[in-house]
């Protein structure tokens, strides 16, 4: 591994795969933690301290909730990789993306068909994160079913194809044959 910097983030590099992480990581990892506590405190949970408190709630959250975000990445690159695009890097800022290869011209990864799998992945690993949470967590208050739910909205909200840079919107480009290289 070795690092460098790259217009103002961090970046690390493993062989081929690079880690890029922005400044704007620490937006995403606050909002978790603020989401960590607000849903601690909505489950009942009012000590600060303890095993049972909000601060190992908040953390719980903010862990699990980080951990779904970087599944439905690892959906992108999976089905990348089943069309012969190897995942490239990360990039860790308000959110998380990860970089995939171009498919090779006239492969069948280059079709909008594959396009939009590749797009679609994404969302359906977060519901399937979404719904490993769910079966875990003792209750529907507990982290893991907070994290379960953000999960599933993280999946819905990037199915709606006009939200800017949404997978949903990705398959749209896909149908119309623009080729985007950074998958969110
Ligand atoms: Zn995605």
């Amino acid at each position: 591994m070795e690092s460098g910097t790259r217009r103002g983030a961090v970046v690390l590099r493993v062989g081929h795969f690079a880690i890029e992480i922005r400044r704007s990581w620490a937006v995403l990892l606050t909002a978790y933690l603020i989401g960590g506590c607000v849903t601690a405190l909505a489950g009942g949970h009012t000590e600060v301290g303890g095993r049972d408190g909000i601060v190992v709630a908040a953390l719980a959250f903010a862990v699990l909730a980080f951990a779904a975000a970087l599944f439905h990445e690892v959906g992108h690159a999976l089905a990348g990789a089943a069309f012969g695009r190897r995942a490239v890097g990360l990039v860790l800022k308000a959110g998380a993306a990860v970089r995939i290869e171009e498919a090779a011209p006239g492969s069948r990864g280059a079709t909008a068909w594959a396009e939009s799998l590749v797009a679609l992945s994404g969302p359906l690993a977060s519901a399937l994160i979404g719904l490993a949470y769910y079966n875990v967590s003792s209750a529907v208050t507990s982290p893991f079913a907070w994290a379960a739910l953000l999960a599933f909205v993280d999946g819905l909200v990037n199915l709606v194809p006009v939200v800017a840079n949404s997978d949903g919107n990705r398959v749209l480009l896909a149908l119309t044959r623009s080729r985007p290289r950074l998958v969110d």
